[in-house]
């Protein structure tokens, strides 16, 4: 194959492409960028992939790895990820390998023998073993398909994640030419890209650049009030922590100190909580990771330390107990929840004494003046983002250099927009007492100094007789504290020694009165109220019908994954279960059109699922389970005459991959049409203010539209929008206007199909 392909070459190669995708995986299609990159790549060529986590990079060299002759080898510096990679792989029956400093001399040998005779796939290699010249003259005499360059940005010495190996990749295109050359990363600024283009030569070659927009993440921001109460609350509401079915989730704190005693307060509180931080010895951190790759709804509570090489797919939701301290490094780490898809949140609670405190700390570091200030410009964008008033992920996007068009429905400021209003006096009030009583004082004196609070430090210092002793007292303490806050936030007091607020030169024009200052009022609602609120916007990915058989797949996966020894997401995602216990399938056939169950793990799985589905409905117990020998019991060879009519090119129509690789139950597989949902699956929870019917309806409505557009659910309109849509029951394209997340853009795409359904249920 060569790089130029013809357009008929390119058809060929797509249909190929999603053969292997539905055969081997089980998913009917590509997402966005990804048909573009695997037909490049497939058909010879090289590429630079920009995608943010849990965007779907593997598939965009796995696909072309199986399509190509040869193995596909995908450098890698994650060492610790490279087992679960390969056992995920030879679950849907590829054949795949790692070559690290984990395999002994003689499981190397074993490696390197089966590369030279053309029996791999892929195989995952650790740079420094790459560049060994052994494995260099192995790879010369071997039949390779492409190479994959995962977390590409680690050849450059900008970003934080440098790796000297990396540095010296440029051995490849000198070497092997001829291969494509493929580079993978998530860090995405314009230094990074130059340096990787430059170190792979990899210049003129296409790049494709995905949204970072994470759809299916609800981002939320509130005012720290009682931090461990407020984050148990949501846990508890929304998590299920406490239940034994909690999910699972990563909890962030500043200092180690913090991590252990917020572990430990979790604990106490019945949560299934673990600390990880890098003052824990190796045993203990190992222990942690372990724990919360292989169990299902373990929180961990780290330090930052915690996180990088954590693939676990269905992390629902990351929480900052502490700011972090950049925009990046927020959007990295929030971006661990929700890998699959599925609705994940990230919640963060901050204060006043936050803000001053990251500030204080960047001011004292000791890093050279211009580090210093790109460090502060990314601090203050963060706080920007705290205090925004206008949708976050608009937020977000426009700071990574993309445009959201409409608020995106998914977040707490579109879900419950918080008040602004003029308070340009206040501020002015605010800022001339720290002037007045000399820049040097802390918010809370300030704050007494402004409510006219006759305390001793007021007295001792004379500031009861200042003319700003007591204007304040139109509010509240908390009021103060939030403005102050802002202020802080925004620029216009700066935080000095002791924890010292003064005024910046930027407050200048406020004071003058020549600029407003809009002030975001905090969510006012009583605590009770909220709770009922977020338990009814129903976080939780299964709905509440679906949840029994939802959990009884999760237990069953658990113990198919021990037997293993693999994590449980291996065996299927939470996203696959999920369908199952929507779609609750009765035959092999239904079972093999849920998106994640492909050939291999349909003959592997497949009647034991639909055994567990049936043992829900009641019919029957789910220990008749007449149990198939495992994908590790068989081997991995199954797969290898798909595998092989498909390299062999030419067109293949899905029918014959699938009656290959489905040798269990060819009949039914062609057997026709059993209904996509089954009565379940329109089940819903009936609410107070939304019609059952229309809910239902609009699901079902839902899930079609994510099958025909190969886009998530979320994507196509979030729970909240669904809600409110079942709600107000809109019946012409009017009234859906001004619905949450109901922009211009969802009502041209889908705008007609959901008042259809709408009316169709309210008449049925
Ligand atoms: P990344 O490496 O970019 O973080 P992954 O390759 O791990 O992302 O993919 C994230 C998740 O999305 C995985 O669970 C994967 O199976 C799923 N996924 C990727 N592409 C598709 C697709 N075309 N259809 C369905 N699921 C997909
Ligand atoms: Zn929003």
């Amino acid at each position: 194959m060569t790089a130029a392909a013809s357009p008929s070459n390119s058809t060929a190669t797509d249909q190929r492409a999603l053969s292997v995708l539905k055969s081997v995986w089980g998913y009917d299609a590509f997402r966005g960028v990804q048909a573009d990159i695997v037909r490049t790549v497939a058909d010879g060529g090289n590429a630079l992939v920009l995608m943010p986590t849990g965007g779907g990079k593997s598939l965009c060299y796995q696909v072309p790895s199986l399509l190509r002759p040869g193995v596909g080898i995908v450098v890698s510096p994650l060492i610790a990820l490279m087992k679960d990679q390969v056992d995920a792989l030879r679950q849907v029956g590829v054949r795949a390998a790692f070559l690290n400093s984990t395999l002994s001399p003689e499981g190397v040998r074993e490696v390197e023998a089966a590369l030279v005779a053309g029996e791999l796939d892929l195989l995952y290699v650790a740079p420094e073993r790459l560049l060994l010249s052994r494995t260099l003259d192995l790879l010369a005499r071997a039949p390779v398909a492409l190479f994959a360059i995962d977390e590409a940005h680690c050849v450059s010495q900008w970003g934080h994640d440098f790796r000297p190996e990396y540095g010296q990749l440029g051995v490849l295109p000198e070497r092997f030419p001829h291969l494509p050359r493929v580079a993978l990363t998530a860090t995405a600024d314009e230094r990074t890209r130059e340096d990787i283009l430059h170190v792979l030569g990899l210049h003129g070659a296409p790049q494709f650049v995905s949204s970072f927009d994470r759809p299916n993440i609800q981002y939320r921001v509130a005012n720290k009030e009682g931090p461990k109460t407020q984050l148990l609350d949501f846990i508890r509401a929304e998590h299920g922590a406490g239940t034994g079915g909690g999910d699972a989730g990563i909890v962030y704190c500043l200092s180690r100190k913090s991590v252990e005693e917020t572990a430990k307060w979790l604990q106490t509180q019945g949560v299934d909580a673990v600390p990880y931080h890098a003052g824990l010895s190796p045993r203990e951190r190992n222990m942690a990771q372990d724990r919360f790759l292989n169990e299902e709804g373990l929180i961990v509570v780290a330090t930052v330390a915690f996180g990088m090489g954590i693939d676990k797919p269905n992390v629902r939701f990351v929480a900052h107990l502490d700011l972090p301290k950049s925009m990046e490094g927020y959007y990295q780490e929030t971006g661990r929840a929700g890998r699959d898809g599925l609705p994940s949140t990230a919640w963060m609670v901050y204060g006043l004494s936050d803000v001053v405190n990251v500030k204080r700390m960047l001011d004292q570091s000791a890093a050279p003046p211009d580090v210093k200030r790109v460090e502060a410009a990314k601090l203050d964008a963060l706080l920007t983002y705290c205090e925004a008033a206008t949708c976050r992920r608009q937020v977000l996007l426009t700071y990574f250099g993309e445009t959201l068009e409409e608020p995106c429905g998914n977040c707490d400021v579109c879900l419950s927009p918080p008040r602004v209003r003029d308070a340009t006096r206040e501020a002015q009030m605010a800022l001339s007492a720290a002037v007045r009583t000399g820049n040097r004082f802390g918010s809370a004196h300030l704050t007494d100094v402004l409510l006219g609070r006759d305390t001793e430090k007021v007295r001792a210092m004379g500031h009861h007789q200042l003319p700003t002793f007591g204007v304040g007292r139109g509010h509240d303490e908390k009021t103060w504290r939030g403005l102050l806050r802002q202020l802080v936030s925004l620029g216009y007091l700066a935080a000095g020694e002791h924890h010292g607020l003064m005024a910046t030169p930027k407050s200048r024009a406020l004071l003058k009165g020549e600029t407003t200052f809009q002030m975001r009022e905090e969510a006012l609602a009583p605590r009770a109220e909220r709770r009922e609120r977020s338990a009814r916007q129903g976080r939780a990915p299964v709905d509440a019908h679906d949840r029994p058989l939802f959990e009884a797949l999760r237990q069953w996966r658990l113990g198919r994954a021990r037997e293993q020894g693999v994590p449980p997401y291996v065996i299927f995602t939470d996203a696959t279960l999920k369908t199952i216990a929507e779609l609750r399938p009765g035959s092999l056939n239904t079972l093999g059109s849920v998106g994640g169950v492909g050939g291999r793990k349909l003959e592997a799985y497949g009647a034991e699922v639909l055994e567990v589905v049936r043992g829900q409905a009641g019919s029957r117990q789910p220990s008749a389970v007449s149990r198939q020998p495992t994908v590790a019991e068989r081997g991995t060879a199954g797969n290898a005459a798909v595998l092989g009519v498909l390299r062999g090119g030419g067109q293949i129509s899905p029918a014959v991959t699938t009656a290959s690789a489905i040798k269990t139950a060819p009949a039914e597989r062609e057997a026709s049409p059993t209904p996509l949902f089954s009565p379940h699956a329109t089940g819903d929870k009936p609410q107070a203010s939304s019609n059952p019917e229309v809910a239902a309806t609009l699901r079902e409505l839902r899930r079609e539209l994510s099958r025909e557009t190969g886009h998530s659910a979320f994507v196509i309109f979030p729970n909240a929008t669904l809600e409110a849509l079942a709600a107000r029951q809109p019946r012409t394209l009017d009234e859906l206007r001004g619905l949450p997340g109901m922009g211009e853009k969802r009502i041209e795409a889908y705008g007609e199909r959901i008042v259809d359904a709408v009316l169709t249920a309210l008449d049925g």
